[in-house]
């Protein structure tokens, strides 16, 4: 099947970048140590995962909440047509900019999800700017994107993100102020966290089973292992797929009609 959507991987069409041009540090994410630029030992010769029905229990949560946000398809399509992993020089080199790409199409991601709020026009118009600027950018070739300032491109969007998040939450009181809190373990069951800022939080391993975190901006936040068996996530802000498959949660989980439930999340 092919991934119309740009912003969506599509791995039929990429030369396995994700299991090659990373380096992994053998911990709770993945099982084993492996150099950039390398194929991952679990690559088969045709480009998929040879233990992808057991990546979990054998060690390899890591490689599945990654998403590439369809970078692996563009660079292997666009901007290296034609390349070949198995060459280590060509992997080197497109491994300096299949980040900057990951990057900037993660960004369209967020853009896209704020453009989908109903925003004031000036703002509206800013984001479908930045949306323009971002496609143009990922459109670029190799030279040009190898020098793309990732982190000022970052800032700026994220201005215009959270401008866009701070609009959609203006009917919640004083929603909680938590950017970049470490909340890793917490117990937040049941807590109140509806508007909540959570940009770039450790939710690890957090607790938040019965917790409202409706329109809560969850931009970036770390939810590897979080319990949201019964949370209310309806509205949340910036909370991507891969998000939801690394947290855990059950059928009575709250969702956004268009969101897709991970199919590890037990039933009750
Ligand atoms: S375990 Fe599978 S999905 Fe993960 S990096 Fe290796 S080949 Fe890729």
């Amino acid at each position: 099947m092919t991934v119309t959507d740009p912003l969506q991987a599509d791995c039929g069409r990429c030369a396995a970048l994700c299991c090659t041009v990373p380096a992994f540090s053998r911990g709770a994410d993945f099982a084993l140590d492996k150099p950039a630029g390398t194929a991952c030992p679990n690559l088969r010769e045709d480009d998929r995962c040879g233990i992808h029905p057991v990546l979990r229990e054998r060690g390899f949560p890591g490689c599945t909440v990654y998403d590439c946000f369809g970078a692996g398809q563009h660079v292997t399509q666009h901007v290296w047509p034609g390349l070949d992993r198995h060459d280590g020089a060509v992997l080197h080199q497109v491994g300096t900019v299949f980040p900057v790409v990951r990057a900037l199409q993660e960004l369209r991601w967020l853009v896209r999800a704020a453009r989908a709020l109903a925003l004031p026009a000036d703002l509206a118009a800013e984001l479908a700017a930045a949306d323009d600027a971002l496609a143009r950018r990922v459109d670029a070739g190799f030279e040009e994107l190898r020098e793309t300032p990732v982190g000022a491109v970052r800032a700026e969007v994220n201005g215009l993100l959270t401008r866009a998040g701070e609009h959609a939450r203006r009917g919640v009181g004083s929603p909680s102020q938590l950017r970049g809190a470490d909340l890793a373990g917490a117990d937040l069951r049941g807590s109140d966290l509806r508007g909540a800022v959570l940009r770039w939080a450790s939710l690890l391993g957090a607790d938040l089973r019965g917790a409202d975190l409706r329109l809560a901006d969850l931009t970036g936040a770390d939810t590897r292992g979080a319990r949201l068996h019964g949370a209310d996530l309806r509205g949340a802000l910036f909370l991507t797929p891969a998000q939801l498959v690394a947290a855990t949660g059950d059928a009575a989980t709250r969702l956004d009609d268009d969101a897709v439930r991970p199919e590890h999340w037990t039933a009750a």
